[in-house]
């Protein structure tokens, strides 16, 4: 342990909050350890706002972990206050109430929020990211309003299939040329496009709404109409970065750590959706529940002395209706090879750098193939594109080692 670290602060009690002030007590941090958090719940994951919480039947909120665990590891949870700045002279975490936490090292993890969309009718507009925006939308869906989705990310295009499943009609609203434009390659957009219109989804691409009137009609840029009682807005997020934002820690995307999460300045760290990280391709947040848990638990290990960097390539999950989507490392980067049938149900991309190693994979409705690309991407695996073609080789024995298995490198 780095020496006079009595107390430790972290800033978020979310998934990275949670799983660093975890691992701290499990790494055999002893000192004090406070979890502060502007929500009222203890930390829960996110990810089934847009999944299980929209589907029919009973809701259950999913808490990280069970509910004594702090009260085992001794983690102080201070709920439901808003943490407004950071003397960092005196190491102290100022609240919105007015009380505050002296910290010897901050952990900020404050994660992101949803960004507006200006101009939108405050009565109809949806955003979501909180247990309390899922149920809105829920409501709204059980009311049977129709939707328009602004924006054909992740976030967008989950919703919409839920609220089709539901028998609501929705329309997605993209601004851009095609769906999920951020983090894979036009064959995946073009396979969700597929899919999401067969099931009954509207997608406009190109355009964006202008006007709103009073009884529910959208009027969108390329002068087309559109009723909608609710519109879900997923155009992205910002991060929560203003209790720092008078302290040189910060830079345009969030708040920038090196690898093993330290800011610069020495007391104060930061993980999950807020961080800055530096990665294979530069700085970029890695808003993923994957990186919110390994990330925060590489970060408590780093503020406990052991400053081993973070590597870890990107991935994440995504369900939209019967899809499941997974994409790993860089799938827009490379040469793509594909494995399997790009107009059928279920195919891989894998991307193979100018050795033929392997740097990114993004698999629908093929958790085999990413399970094994996982596992190649952590060990440089240099692949032989025509066999890794071929369905009818087994995706084991592709690796360009002449006679080589899987098991053997
Ligand atoms: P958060 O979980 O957002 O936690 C940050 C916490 O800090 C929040 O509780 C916030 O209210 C609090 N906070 C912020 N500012 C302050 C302040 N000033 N004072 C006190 N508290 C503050 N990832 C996947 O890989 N696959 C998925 O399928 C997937 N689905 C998702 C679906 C939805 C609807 C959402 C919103 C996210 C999804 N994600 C998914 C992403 C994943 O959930 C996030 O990457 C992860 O939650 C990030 O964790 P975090 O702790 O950094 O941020
Ligand atoms: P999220 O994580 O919220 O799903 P992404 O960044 O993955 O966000 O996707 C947001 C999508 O929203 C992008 O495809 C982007 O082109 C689109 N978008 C951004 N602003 C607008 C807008 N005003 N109207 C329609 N689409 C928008």
């Amino acid at each position: 342990m780095q020496q006079n670290v009595e107390r430790i602060v972290i800033a978020g009690a979310g998934q990275a909050g949670a799983s660093a002030a975890i691992e701290l007590r499990r790494a055999g941090f002893q000192g004090g350890l406070v979890l502060v958090g502007d929500e009222v719940h203890a930390p829960y994951e996110r990810p089934q706002l847009s999944k299980e919480m929209l589907k029919p039947g009973e809701v259950t909120l999913r808490a990280m972990r069970e509910e004594d665990v702090y009260e085992t590891f001794s983690i102080q949870l201070a709920l439901g206050t808003k943490a407004t700045h950071v003397d960092a002279e005196r190491r102290r975490l100022v609240m919105e109430d007015g009380t505050h936490h002296d910290y010897d090292r901050l952990l900020l993890a404050t994660g992101v929020r949803p960004r507006s969309l200006p101009d939108a009718d405050a009565r109809r507009v949806r955003y979501l990211r909180t247990v309390e925006d899922a149920l809105q939308l829920r409501e709204d869906i059980e009311q049977g309003h129709s939707i328009a989705v602004v924006g054909g990310g992740v976030i967008g295009l989950e919703v919409a299939a839920a609220v089709n499943a539901r028998g609501n009609p929705v329309v997605v609203i993209e601004a851009g040329q095609r769906l999920m434009m951020r983090s894979v390659d036009e064959r995946i957009a073009r396979y969700l496009d597929r899919t999401h219109r067969g099931r009954g989804v509207d997608i406009r691409y190109g355009t964006q709404i202008t006007s709103w009137d009073a009884s529910g009609m959208l009027t969108l840029s390329d002068g087309s109409r559109i009723q909608a009682d609710r519109v879900l807005v997923g155009i992205g997020v910002v991060p929560n970065t203003e209790l720092v934002a008078h302290l040189d820690i910060t830079d345009e995307l969030g708040v920038r750590v090196d690898a093993c999460g330290r800011t610069a300045l020495r007391d104060i760290y930061a993980t999950g959706d807020v961080a800055s990280q530096p990665g294979a391709g530069g700085f970029a947040r890695v808003e993923t529940w994957a990186n919110a848990q390994d990330h925060a638990a590489a970060v408590a290990r780093s503020l406990m002395g052991d400053a081993s960097p973070y590597q870890s390539p990107t991935w994440f999950w995504s369900d939209q209706g019967m899809t499941n989507l997974q994409v790993l490392g860089n799938a827009m980067q490379g040469t793509p090879v594909l494995r399997g049938d790009e107009h059928g149900d279920r195919f891989s991309i894998f991307w193979l750098d100018t050795a033929d190693r392997l740097t990114g994979c993004s698999a629908v409705n093929s958790p085999k193939d990413m399970a094994m690309a996982r596992r190649w991407i952590r060990q440089s695996a240099v692949l032989e594109p025509r066999l890794l073609a071929d369905l009818s080789h087994p995706l084991r024995d592709c690796l360009a080692l002449a006679g080589a298995t899987t098991e053997e490198i």
